[in-house]
């Protein structure tokens, strides 16, 4: 599976100046791209900036789960899908700790998106370190939760970003997870997803990882041999045009690299 790597710029930049200079340098440089598929998450308010975003994929950071009506401040998923958006981001560490999003509120943002034709990015992970044999019954639990009452056909539209709590760079003490590490999370995961899903379409669901990537460690993150990570969340290290060129350019390179 070709990896996907999606930028979350969270609430940045703070102007849209600023968001058309970072997405248009990412684009310039990054035209001619190979082997690896790039989206990129800006704020509400950009999202018609980047439009048409070729050769990246559009994603929004969030979304309601009601297609329309008297909710002040949101944003449905049939607004997002006219956008042009491919992928939402729901779940994500920020929306739960900060926000109140619950695994049930996740659990509808996923159905909506799913019913209006979207591709959902769930982030899931827990908020301790555990070696690697010891895995923490959180991710068990957001799983299964997030995907209560989803009907099997739509689950391989869905991405799973596995995101240790511990291991997003604004967290107190960050640092990235090991490559053996996360690798060791993307099969459990996906033996939880046969579970819940049955093999057929589990494997056709694609598992990320998130947390303090850089261009050091981007590439190491992604199997190639055997399924694991296929992909990678970046957030801060995205609103650096630099930085975050050379962490895509490292993903391609590796993985059409031969084995
Ligand atoms: C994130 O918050 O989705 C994330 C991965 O952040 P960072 O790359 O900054 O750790």
């Amino acid at each position: 599976m070709k990896p996907l790597v999606i930028a979350n710029w969270k609430m940045n930049p703070s102007s849209a100046r600023a968001a058309r200079a970072l997405f248009g340098e990412l684009r310039r440089r990054l035209a001619r791209l190979r082997g690896v598929e790039v989206a990129v998450a800006p704020p509400f308010p950009y999202l018609g900036l980047t439009r048409g975003a070729r050769p990246f994929a559009l994603a929004a950071q969030d979304t309601f789960w009601e297609p329309s009506g008297a909710y002040t401040g949101e944003v449905s998923p049939a607004m997002l899908a006219d956008l042009g958006v491919r992928y939402v981001l729901v779940g994500h560490s920020e929306r739960r700790r900060i926000f109140g999003d619950d695994d049930a509120a996740v659990n509808r943002k996923l159905g909506a998106l799913l019913k209006a034709g979207l591709r959902p990015v769930l982030a899931i992970g827990e908020e301790r370190h555990e070696s690697r044999e010891v895995v923490p019954s959180k991710l068990a639990a957001e799983l299964g939760r997030a995907l209560g009452g989803i009907g099997r056909p739509d689950l391989p539209r869905l991405v799973i970003a596995y995101e240790p709590v511990w291991a997003i760079s604004t967290a107190p003490g960050a640092r990235s997870d090991t490559p053996d590490h996360a690798t060791s999370r993307a099969i459990y995961i996906r033996k939880l997803l046969t579970k819940l899903a049955g093999r057929r379409t589990a494997d056709r669901i694609r598992i990320i990882y998130g947390g303090s990537v850089s261009a050091n460690n981007a590439a190491g993150f992604i199997s190639r041999d055997i399924r694991g990570m296929e992909g990678l969340l970046v957030g801060g290290a995205s609103l650096d045009a630099e930085e975050f060129i050379k962490i895509v350019r490292s993903v391609a390179r590796h993985s059409t690299a031969r084995i």
